[in-house]
């Protein structure tokens, strides 16, 4: 078996006030894995990556990447990784050449390392902003300027929190770019976002947390497979009335002249539901089935009252 480029070990974590912030969360992510972390707010993700980053200290249990340890091996660890952070917390009184020079230097590459630094200022598309003093630059060019810094040492780990929350349109398609090469050139990413349709583009397997438990670890292609809904979508040849007996249940949303109806794949039929539908007087100009994107098995995993897992 490789060795996992992130080994994650019963790890534990509470915070002062009673936050359960991690509850034992345990899984690996194999060395080239494109993996996605996903969750919704609170769930422990970033306190996750700031004990892997060797920021924050575990209660309980231990990371490894690439076999060295975060806390007794910090050193190889920390040379290992490369964070973006999810915070724009930026080092105000450089250049942002300086500020990559400093970050070189923290990890033994004072020389040498000028070409590669380059690489980053051109591909991040930030030549121009070489010069310029980090306090002075707009927040997407700052959230550029952290992701060069924590690829300064080409570490084979990379983790991303939530890189592209609240970025403009141009900047996200210049990073999920940038990503799918740094994946293709052989770097692990780890990847935390809120947008759905950017996991479900890039990420292989997807790990979702919920109020710090793992609440599910599978491939992308798998999970939307399992899940056990499908959607109807009506447009109607006239304004809704009342809808009938055992469509009720279905529906997900509705206007006056439009109805989605969210089905069990195994329970509920189409041709049953147009059935019912047809009964009742209910006619309609066009149909469409959906079959449902990451954000539908999202949704019906992080629930409140669900335990966490996919109903079959
Ligand atoms: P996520 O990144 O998934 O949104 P976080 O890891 O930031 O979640 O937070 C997990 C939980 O821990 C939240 O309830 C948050 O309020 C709490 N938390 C995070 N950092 C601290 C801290 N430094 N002190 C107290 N509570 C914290
Ligand atoms: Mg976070």
């Amino acid at each position: 078996m490789t060795r996992p480029a992130v080994r994650i070990d019963a790890v534990d974590k509470r915070f002062p006030g009673g936050v359960h912030a991690l509850d034992s969360v345990s899984f690996e992510i194999g060395e080239g894995e494109f993996f996605g972390l996903l969750g919704p707010n609170g769930a422990g993700k970033s306190t996750l990556i700031s004990i892997a980053a060797g920021l924050t200290r575990a209660d309980r249990g231990r990371i490894e990447i690439l076999g060295h340890d975060v806390v007794g091996d910090f050193r190889r660890a920390r040379a290992s990784l490369g964070v973006v952070p999810q915070e724009l917390i930026i080092d105000p009184f450089f250049t942002v050449r300086e500020l990559l020079g400093l970050q070189s230097g923290y990890f033994g590459l004072p020389r040498g390392n000028r070409e590669w630094v380059d690489e980053l200022l051109t591909t991040l598309d930030l030549v121009d902003k070489a010069g310029a003093i980090t306090s002075t630059l707009s927040g997407g060019m700052k959230r550029r300027v952290l992701i060069a810094q924590a690829l300064v040492h080409r570490p084979p780990v990379v983790v991303l929190d939530e890189p592209t929350a609240g970025v403009d349109v141009e900047l996200r398609r210049l990073l999920w770019a940038f990503t799918k090469r740094l994946h293709a050139q052989g770097h692990t990413i780890v990847l935390t976002t809120h947008y759905l349709e950017e996991a479900e583009a890039l990420c292989g397997r997807i790990a979702i947390l919920r109020k710090g438990r793992l609440a599910t670890l599978e491939d992308k292609r798998e999970l939307l497979a399992r899940h056990p809904f499908r959607f109807l979508d009506l447009e109607l040849t006239a304004p809704l009335r009342q809808l009938p007996d055992g469509i009720v249940d279905l529906v997900d949303a509705h206007t006056d002249t439009s109805i989605s109806l969210r089905l069990h794949k195994k329970r509920d039929s189409i041709s049953g539901v147009l059935e019912t539908l047809r009964h009742a007087g209910i006619d309609f100009t066009d149909l469409s089935v959906r079959e449902p994107g990451l954000e539908d098995v999202f949704l019906e995993l992080t629930r409140d009252g669900g335990d966490g897992r996919a109903a079959s």
